[in-house]
Parts: structure tokens; sequence; C-alpha cells
């Protein structure tokens, strides 16, 4: 299925599917479960487009290369281009706000981390960001005061706010800027929390933004 931006209404946006730009090691409680360092500058990646799709729908997760973890983020959608942007300009290029996953095949990553390799395997595969509807930015105030939620079966597995970010929502957008041009119809993934772990087929996955939307879906194999 070709995948769109929606918002909060279901409806396409009218913005172009370009690339994910994703932060690792964001939270020092999810640095700490992985046993991982802080990295003295921010640990950048990318998601083609083929990564993306709409998690309401089912996700769809790898069956034959280990575990596939749910890593829970906000996400941030861009409406036009960036280039070595200040902060203000890079405010001024948001879109809207949602959620998305970064799923991450946990082994496959381990063994390209030992290997000193890049994690596209483990992280960049289609279909390894399912992202929600966004929400306009004109309905959120402060962007580093947002808790966000993740339950699988009903039971709580993240629980996150962009309070405890190291490198917070629109600094870091300015940030990538200078490393890659970011551009309109860019999603920006920023960081897990803790609570990162196996998802199953058949489980059922549960997520909410703030008081914003919660919305519930399902795993499946590809
Ligand atoms: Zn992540």
């Amino acid at each position: 299925m070709t995948y769109q931006h929606i918002d909060n209404h279901g409806k396409p946006i009218a913005l172009p599917v370009n690339k994910v730009v994703c932060i690792g090691r964001n939270y020092l409680d999810h640095i700490n479960e992985m046993n991982s360092t802080i990295s003295e500058a921010p640990l950048l990646f990318m998601k083609p487009k083929a990564a993306m799709c709409n998690i309401a729908n089912d996700i769809a997760i790898p069956t034959t290369l280990g575990p596939c973890h749910n890593e829970l983020e906000v996400s941030v959608l861009l409406k036009k281009g960036l280039k070595n942007a200040s902060e203000q300009e890079a405010a001024e290029a948001i879109w809207g706000i949602g959620l998305g996953l970064d799923l991450t095949l946990r082994e496959v990553q381990g063994a390209l981390k030992k290997d000193g390799q890049p994690w596209e395997r483990a992280k960049s595969f289609d279909n390894s960001a399912p992202l929600s509807q966004f929400i306009p930015i004109d309905a959120f105030g402060d962007l580093d005061d947002l808790t966000f939620t993740l339950t699988i079966n009903n039971e709580v597995r993240q629980s996150g706010h962009t309070a405890l970010m190291l490198h917070k929502i629109i600094p870091l957008i300015a940030h990538m800027s200078t490393i890659f041009t970011l551009d309109a119809g860019d999603v920006v993934l920023t960081g897990t929390p803790k609570g990162v772990g196996p998802l199953f087929e058949g489980d059922i996955v549960s997520i909410s933004l703030h008081d914003y939307f919660t919305l519930e879906t399902k795993v499946t194999g590809e």
C-alpha cells in the first residue's frame, strides 16, 4: 500500500513522502537499559521512503530475523526544507506532531554493532517506521512537555516525556539540518524512552500522544 502522511481527520496531507531522520540514545533511561553510552554528538541515522507505513494498519514485522523491538517515538512532519537552520527556522518548518515506531531488529543490530557496521539492516528495512496521523502544530503548546505511552495487550511498556530528551525537538531538528538537508515531507523521529522489547504476531498495540489521540493496532508477520 502506498504510504501518505495523514492528518487527524484521516485526510491526506499535501506534502511529499521523503525520508525519515532519526536519533538514537536520546533518553537516559533507554541508554541505561541498553548499556549504551551517551554519544557526544547526537547519534543520527535515516530510514528511506519505503520504511514508512500507516501504523493504523497492521504492524507487519519481519519474522525470520530474530526479535523485532518496539521503540515508540514522537514524530515531527516538516512542511519546509531546512539547511543549516536556526532554531526559529526549524520551529517554523514543522507541519505537525505525531507518533512513530522505530522498529528495530535487536539481534541483527547487536551483530552489526559488534562488527562496527552501519545499522540499516536492523532499522531501515521496509515498513520499519509505522507512523500515526499528524496533529497540526498550532494545537501544541510546549513541545518539551509532551507525554506519550505505548501499551501492548493492555500492559504499559513505554511511558515517555519529551522533557527528558537529551536533545530537545527544536534544537535537534536544527542540528540535523547541518548534517542532512531536510525536505518538505520529511519526518523526524526523536528517540525512544526505556521499555523496548520484542513484538509478537497477534499483539494488540495501543499508542497515545498526550491528550491528542489514542490509537489501537495489531502486530502481524509480513
Ligand atoms: Zn529509536
